[in-house]
C-alpha cells in the first residue's frame, strides 16, 4: 500500500487530467457546457462539483482512508452538513471540550431543530455507556482536545458506538491523518478545518469531511449540494497546496511542542502543562497507541493568573491571534477568545480556566522559540 507521505504528493487527483499539468489548476468556473440536451459531462454546476474542488475532496479521501471526501467553506459548515444527518428527537454524546465552536453550533442552532445532546467526558467510557439513551444516533469526538489536549480512545469509543447503532463522528483537526486516522480505528465519519494544519499556512479557511461508507457518503453528498456551503476553486488550490508538505511540517510542529512542553513544565512560573507527549499527561499511553507523534498543540497554566496578559502580549514569535496550525508560531487566551462562546460555568466546570494558555508552534527556529517563551516568563 502507499506510504502516508507519498500519498500527500501523490494522491487523490494529483495532475489535471486533460492538460497534464502537475498540479490541478484552478478551474475559476461555475457552469460547464453540456454534450447534448440532458446529457452533461462530467461536471454541471459547481455547487454540485467543480474539478479542484474534486482533487482536494479525492486527496483527503485518500489520506483519511475513506470512500468519499467532501470540501467546504469552512470547518464549521462541513460539520454543520454532517449534523444535518440528523433529525428532531435524534441524540448526540458529545465530548465535553470541543472546538468552542462546534459547541455553539450545536447549542444554538441544532438544539432549536429539536436534536438533544450531552456533553460528556469521554475520557471515562463507563461516562459514554450511561449516556447513551435509546434516540442517541451519534457519538461526537474530538482527540486531542481543544484546548485541554484530552486523548479520548477513538477504538474503545466506536467501539461502544456501535453497540448502541450510534455513529462515531470525530473532529481530526488537531491530529491529521499524518497523525492518526480515525475511519481505520472504527469511526464513520472524520471532519477537519483545513483552516488549520491542512492549509497550513494561516492564509484560507477551509473544511473537509470524509465518509467511512457508500451509504454515509452518499447522504453527505445530498447534503452539500444540497445546503451548499462549498469551497471555492481557488480555496481548493491552497489546501491541496499546503497538504503536499503536510508530513515536513506535521514532524516540525510535534518536535517544537513536545521541546517547549518539557521546558514549560520544568519552569517555576508554570503551574501545569498540557501536552499528550508528556508522560504525565493521562492520555500518554492512548495517545503513543492511536497517534504516530503528539501533535503541534499544547496549553500551559501560570503559577500566577494575573500574569497571563502581560505574558502573551509580550513575545517576539508567538503572535497573539485566534486559530492554530500554522507556519506561524501563535499564542491565545481560550476563555476570552476562541472559547469564549462556551458559557463560563460550563468553561469551568470541564477544566478551561481563564488563566489556560494556548500555544501553536510554527516551524521557526526551535531554538528561538524556547528563547522567546524564556524572556517572556523571566519578565512576568
Ligand atoms: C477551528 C476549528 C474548527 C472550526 O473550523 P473553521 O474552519 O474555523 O470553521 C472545528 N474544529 C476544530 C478542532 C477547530 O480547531
Amino acid at each position: 500500500m502507499t506510504k502516508l507521505k507519498t500519498k500527500l504528493i501523490h494522491g487523490g487527483i494529483s495532475t489535471d487530467q486533460t492538460t497534464g499539468a502537475v498540479s490541478v489548476p484552478i478551474y475559476q468556473v461555475s457552469t460547464y457546457k453540456q454534450n447534448a440536451l440532458g446529457q452533461p459531462k462530467d461536471y454541471e454546476y459547481s455547487r454540485s462539483g467543480n474539478p479542484t474542488r474534486h482533487a482536494l475532496e479525492a486527496l483527503i479521501a485518500d489520506l483519511e482512508e475513506g470512500v468519499q471526501g467532501f470540501a467546504f467553506g469552512s470547518g464549521l459548515a462541513g460539520i454543520h452538513t454532517v449534523l444535518s444527518l440528523f433529525e428532531p428527537g435524534d441524540h448526540i454524546i458529545m465530548a465535553d471540550d470541543v472546538y468552542g465552536g462546534s459547541f455553539r453550533l450545536m447549542d444554538k442552532v441544532f438544539s432549536k431543530l429539536g436534536i438533544r445532546y450531552d456533553l460528556v467526558d469521554m475520557s471515562d467510557l463507563s461516562a459514554i455507556e450511561v449516556a447513551f439513551k435509546p434516540e442517541t444516533k451519534a457519538v461526537y469526538v474530538e482527540t486531542p482536545s481543544n484546548p485541554l489536549l484530552k486523548i479520548l480512545d477513538i477504538e474503545k469509543i466506536a467501539g461502544l458506538a456501535k453497540e448502541h447503532q450510534a455513529l462515531t463522528l470525530v473532529d481530526n483537526t488537531f491530529a491529521t491523518p499524518y497523525l492518526q486516522r480515525p475511519l481505520t480505528l472504527g469511526a464513520d465519519v472524520v471532519m477537519h478545518s483545513a483552516t488549520k494544519y491542512l492549509g497550513g499556512h494561516s492564509d484560507v479557511v477551509a473544511g473537509l469531511v470524509v465518509a467511512k461508507s457508500h451509504e454515509l457518503a452518499e447522504r453527505i453528498a445530498f447534503l452539500q449540494n444540497s445546503i451548499g456551503g462549498v469551497l471555492g476553486p481557488q480555496d481548493s488550490w491552497i489546501v491541496q497546496r499546503g497538504i503536499k508538505t503536510l508530513a515536513l511540517r506535521m514532524e516540525a510542529h510535534s518536535k517544537a511542542a513536545m521541546k517547549i512542553a518539557e521546558f514549560l513544565e520544568g519552569h517555576p512560573a508554570v503551574a501545569k502543562v498540557y501536552y499528550p507527549g508528556l508522560a504525565s499527561h493521562p492520555g500518554h499511553e492512548i495517545a503513543k497507541k492511536q497517534m504516530a507523534t503528539f501533535g503541534g498543540m499544547l496549553s500551559f497554566e501560570l503559577v500566577d493568573e494575573g500574569a497571563v496578559k502581560g505574558l502573551v502580549e509580550g513575545l517576539s514569535y508567538f503572535t497573539l491571534a485566534e486559530s492554530l496550525g500554522g507556519v506561524e508560531s501563535l499564542i491565545e487566551v481560550p476563555a476570552v477568545m476562541t472559547h469564549a462562546s462556551i458559557p463560563k460555568d460550563i468553561r469551568e466546570s470541564i477544566g478551561i480556566k481563564d488563566g489556560l494558555i494556548r500555544l501553536s508552534p510554527g516551524i521557526e527556529d526551535l531554538d528561538d522559540l524556547l528563547d522567546d517563551l524564556k524572556t517572556g516568563l523571566e519578565g512576568i
